[in-house]
């Protein structure tokens, strides 16, 4: 069975737990001596490794890990600041921000996401697509090639996370949200509308990327109430 690992717990002395996303559900379970030194299993004590995994059902509460073959790490030999920030926002919202049966319907671009991040120069356009794929399965659709409220094509003015959407020049009212420039409304249109985040996306300036990224920040905080503790490190 393929998994990404999303979460590793301590247990007993050298022992841990693993929590993973495969293309059939979460599952638990437990490595024996993944913690210790010599572990023939360490390569799996790192959230976002893809890996072949066996098990074997015991007596222990979770089933037994009886091999393993790493597909791949995140780990880099040149690990850049910002690759890293960007993996952990995707561990932390991938593990909070999602139900059970959510997780499942996320793992494709999971994977994706991964191992598109290993190979591009900057994070953001994948990590921001990422992030948008996780509102919609959790239910949040934003409305970005036409008006939300009257369907308008032309004279869009503003993009607005409170009413879901694009905002025509008719639409707009007074306290509607209208600090986006017109290049940031159109990475939003690419980001909303990307489909695969293998698609060639276009270039995204890391100071367009983060005012978008925080734009997402605060509407996580207000609509799931919760506040990302990984978000501190991209505004560095
Ligand atoms: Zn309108």
């Amino acid at each position: 069975m393929r998994v990404v690992i999303i979460s590793i717990t301590p247990y007993k002395e050298k022992d841990g737990i693993v929590n993973a996303i495969s293309s059939d559900g979460t599952i638990t379970f437990l490595v024996r001596g993944l913690l210790g030194p010599n572990s023939k299993n360490s390569a799996l004590n790192t959230n976002l490794v893809i890996a072949d995994i066996e098990l074997q059902e015991g007596n222990f509460k979770y089933p037994v890990l009886k091999s393993s073959t790493v597909i791949s790490s995140p780990i880099k030999l040149t690990n850049d600041y910002y690759y890293l920030g960007s993996l952990m926002v995707i561990n932390e919202v991938t593990k909070n921000l999602l139900q059970d049966e959510e997780k499942t319907l996320i793992y494709g671009d999971l994977v994706n996401t991964i191992e598109t991040l290993r190979t591009k120069s900057d994070p953001w356009m994948p990590m921001l697509i990422f992030l948008a794929k996780i509102l919609k399965i959790s239910g949040y659709e934003f409305e970005v090639n036409k008006c939300v409220f009257c369907g308008n094509k032309k004279d869009i003015r503003t993009f607005s996370f409170s009413d879901g959407g694009f905002v025509c020049s008719s639409c707009l009212n007074k306290d509607t949200e209208r600090d986006l420039s017109k290049e940031q409304m159109l990475l939003l249109r690419t980001i909303f509308n990307a489909d695969n985040s293998k698609v060639d996306s276009p270039h995204c300036t890391k100071e367009n990327a983060l005012f978008i990224f925080n734009k997402f920040i605060t509407f996580i905080s207000d609509s799931y109430g919760f506040v990302l503790k990984t978000a501190a490190l991209l505004n560095k």
